[in-house]
């Protein structure tokens, strides 16, 4: 049987950033993803939105770790030229009630530490985006936007360099507690492809789990059922290149009130694409991305009372992605990210509910992640 330091489960972004930030330390680091190619799910199906950190209550992981990622991703794209732009974006209000809303959002993201927020008038709004109908918005300067899909190309290739190994189409079955290790059972091989299947142990000191989506299912082969990831659905359509102009940056509605989403918007992305989405409901299973997808008309009338000459003959329809969600259908509230060693096989480290801003916070989290390591492999 081989032996670990540390398998992480799952290649999306979060686990990319993890063995990078691991395989810095401990030799024999294994990254474990199922699909074909790194980052196939959330991780490449999102806004690629670098936040700010405003939304979050004071003082949860989902703020402190949004704050400290977005510095440190701007930081690691600059340093490895990964493509990404500081644009900011703009929060819209129609009327002084929602500029009410627009200040506790402002103040909120003051008390995580968000800085240059300012709220501006109408001729502010339309000096920098001429087609969005506003009263007010909020500026928020240190948002911006980048390219996922290079951003875990280069965590990967650094984790490489480092000494990682990172298998794909291989997949975690079994997790089984020993005395002093976790051994995990991978199958390496995909059946739809017709390759025969072979099946594999590693005794790890340490397991991380970063499966997304899957995370729950993760915790319950280790015995711990504590958690339930509801899958919620966003889907996007995309403006027609012709009207690609009417956007310039990043534009938010205020966020849904229920916590569920931060509510349709539109980004320009680094493609010079505008995006408008995600919308957000709950689907039955986790693979769902294109079931009973919403008509464009439903876009539109998302859209219209930020940007009123929107029209069906605008747009098309766009990928979709599916949020790691720990809140129940018919509840509301934010739920914080968790992260921690578990509480019955402290050897293992759970990554459980990473949705947005799981992006923009994927090194803060790999830092954090690296330090609860240091403690089981010490
Ligand atoms: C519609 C949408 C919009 C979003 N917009 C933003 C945004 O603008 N900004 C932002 O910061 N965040 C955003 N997010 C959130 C962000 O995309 C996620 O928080 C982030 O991608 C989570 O990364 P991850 O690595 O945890 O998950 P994933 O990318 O889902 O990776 C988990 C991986 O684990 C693998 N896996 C699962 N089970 C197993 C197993 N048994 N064996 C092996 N591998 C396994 C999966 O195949 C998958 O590749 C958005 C999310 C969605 C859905």
């Amino acid at each position: 049987m081989d032996r670990a330091n540390i398998v992480i489960v799952g290649g999306g972004v979060v686990g990319c950033a993890v063995a990078r930030a691991v395989s810095r330390r401990w030799s024999d680091v294994f990254l474990v993803e199922q699909m074909p190619r790194l980052g196939m799910g959330a991780s490449t199906r999102n806004s690629g939105v670098i936040h700010s950190g405003i939304y979050y209550p004071p003082g949860s992981l989902k703020a402190r770790m949004c704050v400290e990622g977005n510095r440190l991703l701007y930081e690691f794209c600059s340093l490895h030229r990964i493509p990404h732009r500081n644009c900011g974006k703009l929060v819209i209000a129609h009327d002084t009630r929602q500029e009410a809303e627009l200040e506790h959002l402002a103040e909120n993201g003051r008390a995580n530490g968000v800085t240059g927020l300012r709220i501006v008038d109408r001729a502010a709004v339309r000096a920098r985006e001429p087609h969005i109908e506003a009263a007010f918005a909020l500026e928020v300067p240190s948002t911006g936007i980048v390219s996922a899909e290079d951003l875990i190309k280069t965590l990967a290739r650094i984790a490489v360099d480092q000494g990682a190994s990172l298998l794909t189409r291989t997949r975690v079955v079994r997790l089984e507690p020993r005395a002093d290790s976790i051994a995990v059972t991978l199958v390496e091989g995909d059946a739809s492809e017709g390759d025969q299947l072979s099946e594999e142990t590693v005794e790890a000191r340490c397991v991380i789990n970063c499966a997304g989506l899957y995370a729950d299912e993760i915790a319950a082969l280790l015995g711990n059922r504590d958690y339930r990831i509801y899958p919620v659905r966003g889907e996007y359509c995309e403006l027609v290149r012709a009207k690609s102009h009417l956007i310039n940056n990043l534009v938010y509605p205020l966020p849904h009130a229920d916590g569920l989403s931060l509510g349709v918007h539109l980004t320009r992305t680094l493609w010079d694409t505008v995006l408008v989405g995600p919308t957000a409901d709950y689907v039955a299973e986790k693979t769902d991305y294109e079931r009973n997808r919403l008509p464009i008309e439903e876009f539109v009338r998302r859209a219209k009372s930020m940007l009123p000459e929107i029209e069906a003959s605008d747009l098309q329809l766009a990928y979709s992605g599916i949020r790691a969600k720990l809140v129940p259908p018919g509840h509301a509230g934010i739920a914080d990210f968790v992260i921690a060693r578990d509480q019955i096989v402290p050897r293992a480290i759970q990554l459980i509910g990473i949705e947005s801003p799981g992006l923009t916070s994927s090194l803060a989290i790999a830092e954090h992640v690296a330090k609860l390591a240091g403690e089981v492999l010490q």
